[in-house]
C-alpha cells in the first residue's frame, strides 16, 4: 500500500513537470516568430503596452529588440527584415523631416 501512495504523489508531480517542459518548448519555438495563428493579429496596429517601432519601408510595426537596425546619421532606424533594411539603405535620396 505504501508503493501505491508513493505513486499517487509522484504521478501528478511528474505530469506537472512534463507539461511545464512542454510549455517551455512551445514558447521557445514561438519566440522567434510572430504567432501565426493569433486570432487578433493586426500587423498595422501595435499591441498596447509594448513599445513598437515602425518599419519605414513596409510600414510593419516591429519590436525594437527583435528588429533589424540601421544607424541613419544620428537616428536609429528599425526594420522587420534584412530585405527592408537593404531597401532603405539602397535608396538614392533619404527623405528628410518625414515623421511617419
Ligand atoms: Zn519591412
Amino acid at each position: 500500500m505504501l508503493r501505491f501512495a508513493l505513486l499517487a504523489i509522484l504521478i501528478p508531480l511528474i505530469a506537472r513537470m512534463f507539461w511545464r517542459a512542454v510549455d517551455h518548448f512551445i514558447e521557445g519555438l514561438a519566440g522567434n516568430n510572430a504567432q501565426p495563428g493569433h486570432p487578433a493579429s493586426r500587423p498595422q496596429a501595435p499591441p498596447q503596452g509594448v513599445q513598437m517601432v515602425r518599419d519605414p519601408v513596409c510600414g510593419t510595426f516591429v519590436q525594437p529588440e527583435r528588429a533589424v537596425t540601421l544607424l541613419d546619421g544620428r537616428a536609429r532606424v528599425f526594420f522587420c527584415s534584412d530585405a527592408c533594411r537593404d531597401k532603405y539603405r539602397a535608396r538614392p535620396e533619404r527623405v528628410e523631416g518625414r515623421t511617419a
